[in-house]
């Protein structure tokens, strides 16, 4: 078997591999890489692809599905269904995106062919197509799965802890090959407990909302947001966080409904509240969604705002930092990963003075960064790679520097760049 790696080596962002023996081939993902300018995996002839496997739906993973089929490829895609939902409403929302952009490289219908194409496969059923596919909770987003090609295995993006919405990922798989993301392969890449991150959360929220000021969350509209919503939620209603409508902007209100009708995907936790009692987490009556144009109603009074994008990168977040990213009353929090290069990146490490659109913004609000990230820190990932059974070579991707290899002696750890392939 050969596997070449056409994104995701050595960056976070356009996962794309491709497995190929005796003539049949599978690819790996199928993303994207979103920056100033989005880059795109490197394949060669997008025609000859004759299956994909899709880990989840976030467009790192998802987002050059539309470009092959644009470019002739009718391959046949394989995805849980909360993944399929969700490409749904990402996959169009980057369409329309292309399109205000004027720089759209397929159609809407290449859209709906690829959601047409996608075959459901639950987690721990097989799907046999030249190769044996299987897919296993990952714990990142909703329908998130590692996938298993024959004793081959790729992490996809993986969370090891429980979270408000999912449980953790699967461990103790079977593998002779792990293909392994790495967000946070950095010795010094340990990330807070959620209690601890979410507590000091609250506490930042009460300080700001007690003067008088907005609390602005960008968010990915997919996995951070419902957890971010979900977790505020039982603050307000336990009273440790101040009574406030919070307000959910961009494509958070669309994917909170899939989350909602793929429920059945959810820990036990949240199924119990949906099925025993009335209280629907995603429907709480702290929720609200702006009814204005001009936004007024989230502006007249303090409130939170979570809102795409999570990394700055476009998005209503643009529009309410033009509002009130100039008035130190108020706080803008980081809540997830932020890329290399990203304007969320930029603000972190200290920049203050932003375009947006033809306007520069002195950015005066406060800002802070809580990790609740949807990924395994650097001893997880540890964890996760030693819990498998009869692992013998491990491909370290999807992450931008890593000291995992030091730790790993007892494997034949590979860091692969793109466009190299593999004997495996
Ligand atoms: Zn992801
Ligand atoms: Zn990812």
């Amino acid at each position: 078997m050969k596997i070449t790696f056409y994104g995701g080596a050595g960056e976070v962002g356009r996962t794309c591999m491709l497995l190929e023996n005796n003539g049949r081939n599978v690819m790996l993902d199928c993303g994207i890489k979103l920056g100033e300018k989005t880059e795109y995996p490197a394949v060669d002839d997008v025609k000859k692809v004759q299956a994909v496997t899709i880990s989840h739906a976030h467009l790192d993973h998802s987002g050059f599905l539309p470009h092959i089929y644009a470019a002739g490829a009718r391959p046949k895609i394989f995805a849980t269904k909360p993944t399929r939902d969700l490409m749904g409403i990402l996959l169009s929302d980057y369409y329309r995106i292309g399109v205000l952009r004027g720089e759209q490289k397929f159609s809407s219908k290449n859209v709906d062919q690829v959601l047409k194409d996608c075959k459901i496969l639950e987690y721990d059923q097989e799907a046999v197509n030249g190769f044996r596919i299987r897919f296993y909770p990952a714990g990142h987003i909703m329908g998130s799965a590692i996938t298993a090609v024959n004793n081959i295995v790729f992490s996809g993006d993986i969370c090891m802890r429980k979270t408000r919405v999912l449980d953790p990922c699967r461990r103790n798989l079977e593998a002779e090959t792990l293909i392994v993301e790495s967000t946070y392969g950095g010795k010094n890449d340990i990330l807070p407990g959620y209690r601890e991150s979410f507590g000091k959360m609250v506490e930042i929220i009460n300080e700001t909302l007690d003067k008088g000021g907005h609390v602005i969350i960008p968010s990915f509209a997919v996995g951070r947001a419902q957890e971010v919503l979900l977790a505020l939620d039982d603050y307000m209603r336990s009273g440790a966080l101040r009574p406030t409508k919070i307000f959910m902007e961009g494509m958070i209100g669309k994917s909170m409904k899939i989350y909602r009708h793929n429920a059945i995907y959810a820990n036990d936790d949240i199924k119990r509240r949906i099925l025993m009692s009335e209280d629907d987490p995603f429907k709480s009556a702290n929720f609200h969604r702006s009814r204005s144009k001009t936004k007024e109603d989230v502006l007249k009074e303090p409130s939170i705002i979570v809102t795409t994008s999570g990394m700055l990168s476009g998005g209503p977040v643009m529009f309410y930092l033009e509002k009130l990213g100039s008035d130190p009353k108020n706080t803008l929090i980081f809540v997830g990963y932020q890329a290399e290069g990203t304007l969320g990146k930029k603000v972190i490490d200290g920049q203050k003075k932003i375009r947006i659109g033809d306007r520069e913004i002195e950015l005066k609000l406060r800002i802070e960064s809580i990790r609740i990230s949807g990924h395994a820190d650097f001893n997880e990932l540890l964890q996760f790679i030693r819990s498998f059974k009869g692992l013998k070579k491990i491909f370290l991707m999807h992450g931008e520097k890593t000291d995992l290899a030091e730790y790993l002696e007892e494997y034949q750890v590979i860091i692969p760049k793109n466009l190299e392939s593999y004997d495996i």
